[in-house]
């Protein structure tokens, strides 16, 4: 067994959401999973000593678009998943593989959704791009899939659907609606992709009438990815249809999402708030993508940080049915140790995220495994960096 102790945690933010922050602590990863808070350890194999850094869970960015491992044709770009880990993002879900240059948006026929979800489950799925949990496979729903379809998805592992494809003039027909029954008696999440037109010009339209006939278990990108539904009907959707999540991306447009993290808070729903950066795409390829998510809604949307981590890290992972996103005895070692960059005025991590300065990133763990060292490739150095040291050798 391989223990690591780690000292020194400034500030802790466990990602579950409600859950105070805890200030002075140490932990304990063994094998690595979390196995001790605040409680010291005789003889680690290897100490961490955090310098009063601010830790957060691993970010979970809930929606990505992958392609194939560290290419991205949408931006044309190589190494993306690698500069995401460098900025705090452990773990990510796919939302769709639509991306694969060719791909016929208008003449997507149940055959190829299917394939291009195996293929990417069995592909990049398979593997750890640059030690990130990616969760790649995600079917594009088009009309004509049966319920053995679903089951063969099962079979495969595949959990996540998403409809952003689908021809909504079919919605009287009522197979939409079988396809989330399908879904939930299989215990598979559906996203729908919801506002206006993205940049493929093929995404179809859908605000609060077409979202509430269909009644998703995510609302994606609600405040915009890149264009919303209009702000009365992001308010009809938050109240009518109270179990579902409630996404904001990277793709958003800013006013929007002042509007729907206003009324989750109003409305005490700021536990359905999920994140991601809806990237690589037409927004961008964002390594800090998470972490400025985080900042904008501590500082400008009024959430209290801690809150804001939880929307990037617990409520998404929960949503998804994974076990990273907390700190937690029992849970993956997936951490980020941050702090305030050198001229900030903030003093710790939250208040970095409060004050709006995105923080410098100084080590990153998956599974214990610590694989940014020393400070991250894409974000300032923190004021003291974290350190590593083996008592035993
Ligand atoms: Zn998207």
């Amino acid at each position: 067994m391989t223990t690591t102790l780690v000292t020194d945690v400034g500030l802790l933010v466990t990602g579950a959401y409600g859950e105070l922050p805890r200030r002075e602590v140490s932990l304990v990863i063994e094998d690595g999973v979390i196995a001790g808070i605040d409680i010291d350890h005789p003889a680690p194999d290897q100490v961490i000593d955090a310098a009063g850094l601010t830790v957060i869970p691993g970010l979970v960015d809930g929606h990505v678009h992958p392609t194939f491992g560290e290419w991205t044709p949408a931006q044309n770009s190589i190494g993306w998943v690698h500069n995401y880990l460098h900025g705090g993002t452990t773990t990510m879900v796919s939302a769709g593989e639509l991306h694969v240059p060719g791909l016929p948006f208008d003449d997507l026929t149940p055959d190829l959704v299917i394939s291009l979800a195996i293929t990417a489950k069995h592909t990049t799925g398979r593997v750890r791009p640059s030690g990130v949990k990616a969760h790649c496979g995600t079917l594009l729903l088009v009309p004509g899939l049966t319920e053995g379809d679903f089951d063969r998805l099962v079979e495969h592992n595949i959990h996540q659907l998403k409809f952003i494809f689908y021809d909504w003039n079919r919605l009287g027909d009522g197979e939409a609606q079988r396809y989330v029954e399908w879904a939930h008696e299989r215990g598979m999440v559906v996203k729908q992709h919801s506002g206006g037109v993205s940049r493929s010009g093929s995404s179809k339209v859908a605000g609060y009438d077409v979202v509430s006939a269909v009644g998703p278990d995510v609302v994606a990108h609600i405040s915009g990815g890149p264009i919303p539904m209009p702000a009365e009907e992001i308010r009809q959707v938050i109240d009518g249809l109270p179990e579902a999540a409630v996404e904001v991306c990277s793709s958003m447009n800013y006013r929007a999402t002042m509007d729907t993290t206003a009324h989750l808070s109003v409305t005490g729903g700021l536990d359905r708030l999920t994140l991601g950066t809806d990237t690589p795409g037409g927004t961008g390829v964002i390594p800090r993508g998470m972490l400025r998510n985080i900042c904008f809604l501590s500082s400008v949307c009024g959430l209290d940080p801690a809150d804001a981590v939880a929307a990037a890290t617990g409520n998404t992972a929960l949503l998804h049915g994974l076990d990273v996103g907390v700190i937690a005895v029992g849970r993956p070692a997936d951490l980020v140790f941050l702090g305030p960059v050198t001229g900030s005025a903030a003093t710790d991590g939250l208040e970095s995220f409060a004050l709006g300065d995105l923080p410098g990133i100084s080590m990153v763990l998956v599974d214990g495994e610590p694989l940014v060292t020393g400070r991250s490739e894409q974000t300032p150095p923190t004021r003291r960096p974290a350190r590593i040291t083996h008592p035993g050798r």
